[in-house]
């Protein structure tokens, strides 16, 4: 019987707390692993209804308080990757799940008031309320400042008009992070506005099916009011919220994709040790183990890109721009190589719709495009490389 490695939990990056999280979140995913990977996948209810009963769930099971931060505790970025990496393999869904209570309210958690933590952050992390993040637009997703939905003030509130696409949770978000135009304030100022799902003018335009089954929207604001108090962060300064946030989860996305690839992984070495033909076991061929060693390899390397970008966020340095980019770029292409060669492994049986590793190969796909494309990454990672900010700047 394959086993999934866990030895870089020893590598110097970890401590104690984190060995001890890996094993609680292993438990929790065999334990729902079947209950949270069976639905119906043409059914948006079942969808809706599954990632619900998943974010209950990992409330009442004490997951969710690692994904916000209170007002006396500051995100762990490793104890999230471990969740993302740790759920991704036994349970796609339930990493999404927790990956977007973490990103929908990691504004409030990084640059909320007081009082905005204390009226979101406990709901979030007891699994009773649902958050997103809404920043893409149609014409506004790597090129986040051609946006165009605006928010003007009017007195004690803002008035949001506007269009948001391709938004997690849209369509069971208790609450939506907008990020807005404010031209009020300045032609390139921007705010973050807390909008709770029932406020009048906020409407879910479409439901939107993604290659993966995961509950998405199209949100519409028309003349959507909210309160001045509802601004995350500092008056016009709502790009710097949601480039700050999406800074310290993008290496929760290389920690998704690399659960995915480890899973993807282990799928190949059971069958590659099952499958025989040609009278021999297919794992006896040296193109099945130069395969097996690739994708060995790729694991051992995203997983070192992922967690050095999460130990230096939580011990060094504030920004990580360049090894979040990192990480994410590496890990996320080098699962879905590791997939697909997986499926290829598998052979017919890696294409059987709802197998774990047909499931994987929808699964991995948008990791490369969402929390900034492939090929933005290579920008960003570029434009530090020539302004020879490669080392990180020290908090
Ligand atoms: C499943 C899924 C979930 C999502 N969830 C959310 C969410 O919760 N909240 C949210 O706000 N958004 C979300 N998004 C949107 C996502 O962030 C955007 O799709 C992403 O930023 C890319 O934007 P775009 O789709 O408009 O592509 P575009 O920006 O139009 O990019 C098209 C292509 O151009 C490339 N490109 C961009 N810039 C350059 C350049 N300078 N040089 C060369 N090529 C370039 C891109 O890499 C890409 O290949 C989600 C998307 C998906 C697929």
């Amino acid at each position: 019987m394959a086993t999934v490695d866990r030895s870089f939990l020893s590598w110097p990056f970890f401590e104690e707390r984190h060995r001890a999280l890996a094993e609680e979140i292993d438990g929790v995913g065999r334990a729902e692993a079947a209950s949270w990977n069976e639905f119906d996948e043409d059914d948006q209810g079942a969808v809706d209804g599954t990632c619900r009963r998943i974010v209950q769930r990992l409330g009442q099971l004490g997951v969710l308080r690692h994904a916000c931060a209170g007002t006396d505790a500051k995100l762990d970025v490793r104890s999230l990757c471990i969740i993302r990496e740790t759920l991704a393999r036994h349970v796609p869904l339930g990493d999404f799940a927790f990956a977007m209570q973490g990103l929908g309210s990691g504004p409030i958690s990084l640059f909320g008031s007081a009082e905005q933590k204390a009226r979101y952050l406990p709901r979030v992390s007891q699994g009773s309320a649902i958050a997103a993040f809404a920043l893409s637009e149609p014409h506004a997703g790597s090129d986040v400042t051609a946006m165009q939905t605006v928010a003007r003030r009017d007195d004690a509130h803002y008035v949001l008009d506007g269009e948001k696409t391709w938004i997690s949770n849209g369509g069971i978000a208790d609450f939506y992070v907008v990020f807005a135009r404010t031209p009020d304030e300045g032609e390139r100022a921007f705010g973050a506005f807390i909008v709770d799902t029932g406020t009048a003018g906020l409407t879910v335009a479409e439901r939107i099916r993604s290659v993966a089954a995961h509950p998405l929207a199209r949100l519409l604001f028309k003349k959507c009011r909210v309160p001045a108090s509802a601004q995350v962060g500092e008056t016009g300064k709502g790009l710097r919220v949601a480039l700050g946030t999406l800074d310290v989860f993008r290496s929760t996305v290389g920690a998704a994709a690399l659960g995915f690839a480890r899973r993807a992984l282990l799928e190949a070495v059971q069958h590659a040790r099952a499958r025989r033909l040609f009278d021999q076991p297919l794992s006896e061929f040296q193109l099945t183990q130069a395969r097996l060693a690739d994708m060995a390899l790729d694991i051992d390397a995203s997983a070192l890109l992922v967690y050095r970008a999460a130990w230096v966020r939580d011990t060094i340095a504030d920004r990580v721009t360049r090894e979040a980019a990192m990480a994410k770029l590496y890990a996320t292409e080098a699962a879905q190589r590791t997939i697909d060669g997986a499926v290829q492994l598998l052979g017919a049986l890696g294409v059987r719709h709802g197998s774990p590793v047909e499931r994987l190969y929808r699964e991995i796909r948008s990791l490369r495009i969402y929390e900034g494309t492939s090929e933005v990454q290579r920008l960003v990672i570029a434009r530090e490389l020539l302004a020879g900010e490669a080392e990180p700047a020290r908090a």
